[in-house]
């Protein structure tokens, strides 16, 4: 038998994170921040995508970036590099973010001065797809090391997606990537999203996500 309390506890939790994240939103909307947030299994090149990402765009816009691990600041530090800001939540053991951690993070971000504000999630296929935090748009990276049918078995992260990126397209060939299959997994769980196919480490495929980004962000503000 359940244990009626038990639901009710997460109940609260979940709505009391919705309410948050609208907060987050009202926020972001009225400062013209568009936001976003990226996520996917641990190593599938997250950092790298963004901080390739914002080193292209650096030009363009200016960011910041929130930055979710469960230990260690190495990839805040990383994407620091980029010349953002850059702000590190270590969620000591949590396996997401949730809407209050970026409300806090945002507080040490200036949010007057950035057009765009990327949240890079805990490395997680399961729980932070359930977590609103009030960004505008859902990335969700793939690389090609993971199998062609991640899709089938994390749908609820997919099914979120704004956008999917398949990453890691330089080693394809030597991991024996199925492309066909891998495309046609995801717009069978996630119609909804648009799908780039990118190398973060040799830039192939990039540039039509910025061209994306800047039509997104356009529209936008
Ligand atoms: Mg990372
Ligand atoms: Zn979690």
């Amino acid at each position: 038998m359940s244990d009626p309390r038990t639901i009710f506890i997460e109940e609260a939790v979940q709505g009391r994170n919705d309410e948050i994240a609208a907060t987050n939103r009202q926020l972001f909307n009225r400062l013209r921040v568009f936001s976003m947030n990226v996520m996917s299994a641990p190593g599938s090149g997250k950092t790298e995508f963004l901080a390739r990402t914002l080193t292209d765009t650096f030009d363009k816009f200016s960011s910041g970036v929130i930055v979710g691990d469960i230990a260690t600041d190495n990839d805040a530090r990383r994407l620091m590099r980029s010349g953002v800001d850059a702000v590190q939540i270590t969620t000591n053991g949590y396996c997401h973010l949730d809407a209050e951690m970026v409300a806090r993070a945002t507080e040490a971000i200036d949010l007057d001065r950035i057009d765009m504000l990327i949240i890079e999630n805990v490395g997680n296929m399961v729980c932070p797809a359930s977590f609103d935090l009030g960004e505008r748009m859902r990335v969700v990276l793939l690389s090609v090391t993971e199998g062609e049918d991640k899709p089938l078995k994390y749908p609820t992260l997919f099914k979120v997606a704004d956008v999917v990126v398949v990453n890691k397209l330089d080693i394809a060939d030597a991991v024996g990537f199925k492309r066909e299959s891998a495309l046609e997994n995801i717009r069978t769980i996630a119609p909804q999203a648009t799908i780039f196919e990118v190398s973060a480490r040799t830039g192939a495929g990039m540039q039509s996500w910025y061209d994306f980004l800047c039509e997104r962000m356009e529209l936008e503000y």
